[in-house]
C-alpha cells in the first residue's frame, strides 16, 4: 500500500498505538503530524518519521480542550497543507468502582476520549468532503462495545466514540470518506502498565498476577501488540479500505464475539 502524498495527523502519537500507527503511515509515504501533550515524545516520534523519508512535524496539545484542538490543526494544515488522514488515538483509562469515580475523573475521561475525538473529527471533515478523499481511525476499545467493572467513564467514553463513528460515517458515505473505529482488548503499553501498577498498589497483588489474569481474559491467552493495531489502521487508510465505513472492528484474540 502506498499513501505518498496524503497528510495524516495522529493524536496520541507520543507513545503506545498512536506512536506505532504514526510511524506505520510514514513507512507508508504519507507526511505526519504528530500529536499529544509530552514534547519530548511527539519529538521523537517525528525525528523516527522523518527518518523514514516523510515530513513530519511534532505537535503539542491537550485533545480534551476545543481551543487547544483548533491550534492544533491550524498548525498542521500549515505545516502538512491540509489533512486527508486522522488517527485519533489520544487516551486515558483511571479506573475506580462506578460509586467512587469522582467528578474530575468523569469529566477528564470524557473530556478526552470522546469530547476529543469529537473537536478532532469536527475539523477534519468538512475539508476532507470538499477534496473527495479521507479517512478517520478512531481508537476506541472493546470497552466500546461490553462493560466491565471499573471502568464506568473510560467505557462510556468508547461507547460514545463508536455512536460518534457511525454518524459521521453516514454523514460521509457519498464523500469519498470513510470514518471507523478500531477496538483493542488488552495492549501491550504503559496505559497497560500504568493499570497494572494501580490494581498492584490498590490490592497488594503481585503485578505478574495481575498481568497473567488480563492475557487470560483473551482467548488467545495474550495480550495484542501495538503493532497489531496499527496494522488494522494503515489498512483502513488505504484506498483498498473504501467499502469499509462506520464499522468497529476488533483487534482482541477473540475476546468479544
Ligand atoms: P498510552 O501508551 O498511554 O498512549 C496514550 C497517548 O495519548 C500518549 O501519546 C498520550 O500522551 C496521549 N494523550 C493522553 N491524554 C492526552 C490529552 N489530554 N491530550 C493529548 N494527548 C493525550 O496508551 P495506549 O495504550 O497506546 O492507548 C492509545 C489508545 O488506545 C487510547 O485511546 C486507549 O483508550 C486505547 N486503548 C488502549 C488499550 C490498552 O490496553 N492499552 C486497549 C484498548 C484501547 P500525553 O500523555 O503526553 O498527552
Amino acid at each position: 500500500m502506498t499513501l505518498r502524498g496524503r497528510r495524516a495527523v495522529v493524536t496520541g502519537g507520543g507513545r503506545g498505538i498512536g506512536r506505532v500507527a504514526a510511524l506505520e503511515l510514514a513507512r507508508a509515504g504519507a507526511d505526519v503530524a504528530v500529536a499529544a501533550r509530552t514534547r519530548a515524545e511527539v519529538a521523537a516520534v517525528a525525528d523516527e518519521a522523518r527518518a523514514l523519508g516523510v515530513r513530519a512535524i511534532a505537535l503539542t496539545a491537550d485533545l480534551g480542550r476545543a481551543e487547544d484542538v483548533k491550534a492544533l490543526f491550524a498548525e498542521a494544515r500549515g505545516f502538512l497543507g491540509g489533512v486527508d488522514i486522522l488517527v485519533n488515538g489520544a487516551g486515558i483509562a483511571p479506573t475506580a468502582p462506578f460509586a467512587r469515580t469522582t467528578d474530575e475523573q468523569w469529566h477528564s475521561v470524557l473530556a478526552v476520549n470522546l469530547s476529543g475525538v469529537f473537536f478532532a473529527t469536527r475539523e477534519v471533515l468538512p475539508e476532507m468532503s470538499e477534496r473527495g478523499w479521507g479517512r478517520v481511525v478512531n481508537v476506541a476499545s472493546i470497552a466500546g462495545k461490553t462493560g466491565m467493572p471499573y471502568i464506568a467513564a473510560y467505557a462510556a467514553s468508547k461507547h460514545g466514540v463508536l455512536g460518534l463513528t457511525k454518524v459521521a460515517a453516514l454523514e460521509m458515505a457519498l464523500r469519498g470518506v470513510t470514518v471507523n473505529a478500531v477496538c483493542p482488548g488488552y495492549v501491550e503499553t504503559a496505559m497497560t502498565d500504568t493499570g497494572i501498577a494501580n490494581v498492584v498498589a490498590k490490592t497488594g497483588q503481585k503485578a505478574a498476577d495481575v498481568r497473567r489474569r488480563l492475557e487470560e481474559a483473551s482467548p488467545q491467552k495474550r495480550m495484542v501488540t501495538s503493532e497489531e493495531v496499527a496494522a488494522l489502521v494503515l489498512f483502513l487508510c488505504g484506498d483498498q479500505a473504501r467499502g469499509i465505513t462506520g464499522q468497529a472492528l476488533n483487534v482482541d484474540g477473540g475476546t468479544v464475539v
